[in-house]
């Protein structure tokens, strides 16, 4: 926000009266550094008896935080008060808080600024502690804080002398910088991710901040408007910066930009996965054919399938220009973009763990535009207009899209989906209309416009063979999707795809990008008999799946499942799952408002146990949160790097209530079934002492029979000290999804590093092989239940290496067990030995591929 302050001369005081009743405590002593530490600025604390705010002095609403929680009031001496109430409140993204004023309101003292419900807040958030602060403290030479009980809207909290310096202020505080020119260095110029990056750093400045570029300019704090300058490499650009904080902006921001903002040198992204894999080459969209019955595409994700075609049509939603009252319709898109947020966040939820970070990364995305100032500023524009939240979103995201569509940049055009997806997904709950699911007949090659990831991540993958689109290219989201489910996809088809009448018989071949309409039918035949041939070796062993999985040379490994529900348990027992290695807790506390009780726990763990029987294992890991698995309802305070914060175990003893209820429960339903539990995210090994300690004091209580206790090894210090954890467990399962990202270093969900992050790096190899050496020495068994386990060029090297139990990906275990029937464990020891040996993880997997070959 920039400052336009009056000039006043030295010695003006400013007075300021209790927003809320209740005990004045010193700035020092509230438990959050960020306050105690006067980072913020200088001021008080309260602690409220009362539940609306009141406006502390006359002034002018300049910032109103969306959850609702704090604001910042404008005196008319040029004071900035930020109000806070109570501690980590923002993680209530505003429930318990309704707002009385918005932005841009002049209030007078005493008038209501937030009510908010004080038993929520007490009981959801850190504390109630409100703050009142002066974030501007630079002009203020005195401050007299009072104490003791007080009164809202009478009693005085502050008394504050200002300083002679506050009309030369005017001139700092509001200057507008501009930086030094600067040459775009990124190869690709600035496209999503290297946007993204700098409108995250800008976020960080009160500054309004612009980048220009010739006669043009956008908000550096917005991806969309970033994307929508499209910057290109060499192009040259300035930061114009005005507010408080401007030249530090200014210097921040030019050198990120300079230093090409996390990929200089680097050759432009080719895709944010695993495309770098995949030897695309990617011809330009909308090549031509002369040939009416061929189309031609981009190759966007491999395979060859003969089906027919259905289009689909995007629903069409119908909204009413006009709206209520403007802060009704505001108030109404702001909870639909919040709801927005927490259904991208369950399907990054729902899709976390499946071993493919792209796809994480896509909905990552997502949740960045429904976070983008500048569509939330276009819309609120048109809303107070008198526009209805859905009329001026619709346009909002339609007008955005299509702008980033013209671009000629095809990272950035392409990202036009995905802000049609979140678009739409926000305009349906606006409008309460329901996404309906077409039935589609058996064999359906998909031919659309283009698919958004939402469309994809609700498909009916038993009857979609293939799609095809008119938008998109190799490196679009959908394309990555659609390599992620193994089906064949072609982009930037030529449009007369759409013409094509339903049910049309095509050829869909994603190796070459190309469609063929009305096939002979010995070209039918060739396909399909290619198609039969692999459905047969599914079918096969699938019939076969509930045989052991014993290797040539008669050792066995036990094959279990990787879970997250009963369902998943029982499709597991159909497809021969010889029990479960992990069952993630974690998918039994989503989609919920609130945890689930002890008693509802033990009803979900015995009927999962029974679906098991008594002899199969289920092994039960506790609540592995954090990360980017947040939980609505379990606030963690915002964290710099969340994959090293409060996560996993760490969560359980920060609320033990959390963990011995679920503690409990596991222990209730123990006599239902073969259960062991698995603590996560074990470091250091206070912790498995701490966690086993806490099992104990519960079992003892309910005085029920011990249970096998394992951990997670995937925090590289487990792996390293697998001796001494292996005295203090029964069993080791190696999580190689975050034990590859903490060895290399990489998240596992960055897309750029994505190709990188390879389970079967041979540094992650010669971990593993040191866990199992060393739980053998103890008599301690090992499994695996990250994704390496469901990769078919890895299962002969964990066999090779010792483990003995894989825990794979429910589909994918009648294909492991007949792999693992097919080899020696001679050989594959044999094999795994050379792979610790070799230098980087596609040595290892070529040295895997030969010897398949
Ligand atoms: C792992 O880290 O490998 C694992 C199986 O746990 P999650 O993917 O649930 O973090
Ligand atoms: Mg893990």
């Amino acid at each position: 926000m920039i400052n336009i302050l009056t000039p006043v001369s030295q010695g003006t005081g400013v007075v300021l009266k209790a927003p809320l009743s209740g005990y004045i405590l010193p700035l020092e002593q509230v438990p959050d550094p960020v306050f105690a530490q006067k980072m913020v600025g200088d001021g008080i604390s309260i602690d409220p008896i009362s539940n609306v705010l009141m406006a502390p002095c006359h002034g002018e609403i300049i910032q109103i935080h969306p959850s609702y929680h704090a604001l910042t009031l404008k005196t008319p001496e040029g004071l900035e008060v930020l109000i806070h109430i109570g501690l980590n409140t923002v993680t209530l993204r505003g429930q318990g808080f309704k707002p009385k004023v918005k932005m841009g309101d002049r209030i007078q003292t005493g008038d209501p600024l937030i009510e908010f419900d004080i038993d929520y807040v007490a009981l959801h958030a850190k504390s109630l502690l409100t703050q009142i602060v002066i974030t501007n403290s630079d002009q203020v030479a005195a401050l007299i804080p009072h104490s003791g009980n007080v009164i809202a809207g009478e009693s005085v909290i502050l008394e504050l002398t200002l300083t002679a310096k506050v009309s030369e202020n005017i001139s700092t505080s509001n200057q507008t910088l501009t930086s030094d020119e600067i040459i775009i260095p990124n190869p690709a110029g600035l496209h999503a991710r290297p946007s993204a990056v700098l409108a995250n750093l800008a976020k960080k400045y009160q500054s309004k901040i612009r980048l220009k570029r010739g006669d043009q300019d956008a908000n550096v704090k917005s991806v969309v408007a970033l994307m929508g300058l499209e910057v290109n490499h060499g192009d040259r650009v300035v930061l114009i910066a005005q507010g408080s904080d401007a030249a530090a902006a200014i210097a921040e921001l030019s050198d990120a930009i300079r230093s090409g903002l996390g990929e200089e040198g680097t050759p432009p992204m080719a895709a944010p996965a695993s495309i770098a894999k995949l030897d695309i080459a990617a011809p330009p969209p909308h090549r031509r054919s002369d040939d009416p019955n061929l189309l031609l595409g981009v190759a966007a994700s491999s395979g060859v399938a003969v089906g027919y075609t259905f289009r689909v049509r995007e629903q069409e939603i119908k909204v009413t220009e006009r709206g209520d009252n403007p802060n009704t319709e505001r108030r109404k898109l702001e909870t639909a973009i919040e709801q927005a947020k927490l259904e991208v966040e369950a399907l990054r939820a729902k899709i976390h763990g499946q071993g493919d970070p792209s796809k994480a990364a896509i909905f990552a995305a997502h949740q960045e535009l429904l976070e983008d100032p500048e569509l939330m500023e276009i819309a609120t524009s048109a809303i107070d207009k008198g526009n209805s939240a859905a009329f001026a979103w619709q346009q909002t995201f339609t007008n955005s899209a299509e702008e980033l569509a013209k671009l000629h940049n095809e990272l950035l055009s392409q990202r036009a989906n995905d802000v049609r997806d979140v678009g739409q997904r926000v305009l349906r709950i606006l409008t309460g209309v329901n996404s309906t699911q077409p039935i589609y007949p058996n064999n359906t090659i998909l031919i659309a416009e283009d698919l958004t990831p939402s469309d994809m991540a609700n498909l009916d993958r038993s009857k979609v063979i293939g799609f095809c689109t008119v938008a998109g290219g190799a490196t679009s989201h959908v394309a990555i999707l659609a390599r992620s489910m193994g089906i064949p996809a072609i982009a930037g088809t030529e449009p007369q795809v759409l013409d094509l009448t339903d049910g049309t018989p095509v050829i869909i071949d994603g190796n070459k990008g190309s469609l063929q309409l009305n096939p002979t039918a010995t070209e039918m035949e060739q396909v399909k008999a290619l198609q039969i041939e692999i459905a047969q070796k599914r079918k096969a062993d699938v019939a076969n799946a509930m045989k052991p999985a014993i290797t040539q040379d008669g050792y066995q490994i036990e094959v279990v499942a990787n879970i997250g529900s009963k369902i998943d348990a029982e499709t597991s027992v159909q497809l021969g799952g010889e029990g479960v290695g992990l069952l993630r807790t974690e998918f039994i506390f989503m989609d919920r408002s609130s945890a689930p009780t002890e008693d509802e726990q033990t009803e979900i763990y015995s009927s999962i146990a029974q679906v098991l029987g008594k002899e199969k294992p289920l092994i039960i890991r506790t609540l592995d949160v954090g990360g980017d698995k947040p939980l609505p309802y379990l606030p963690i305070p915002h964290e710099e790097n969340p994959f090293l914060g409060e996560r996993g175990i760490r969560v359980g003893f920060d609320r033990p209530e959390i963990l011995r209820t679920q503690l409990r429960a596991i222990l209730r339903a123990a006599a239902s079934g073969n259960l062991k539990i698995l603590f996560p995210m074990i470091a250091r090994l206070e912790e498995i002492k701490m966690a086993k300690a806490m099992l104990e004091e519960e079992r003892e209580k309910l005085n029920t029979p011990a249970v096998s206790v394992g951990i997670m090894v995937e925090i590289p210090s487990t792996a390293i000290m697998a001796e001494q954890f292996a005295k203090e467990v029964d069993f080791f399962s190696i999580g190689t999804n975050d034990l590859t990202q903490y060895t290399l270093a990489m998240d596992r969900g960055h897309p750029k590093l994505a190709p990188f992050v390879d389970g079967l790096n041979p540094a992650l190899l010669k971990l593993i092989d040191l866990t199992v050496k060393e739980a053998n020495q103890q008599g301690k068994w090992v499994g695996v239940c990250g994704g390496i386990a469901s990769d078919p060029q890895a299962i002969p090297l964990l066999m090779g290496l010792g483990v003995k139990e894989l825990s794979v990906s429910v589909p994918s275990i009648p294909t492991i067990k007949a792999q693992i029937r097919e080899l020696s464990l001679v050989q594959c020891q044999e094999l795994a030995q050379k792979a610790l040996n070799l230098e980087t993880g596609a040595d290892v997997r070529s040295l895997v591929g030969a010897a398949h070959n």
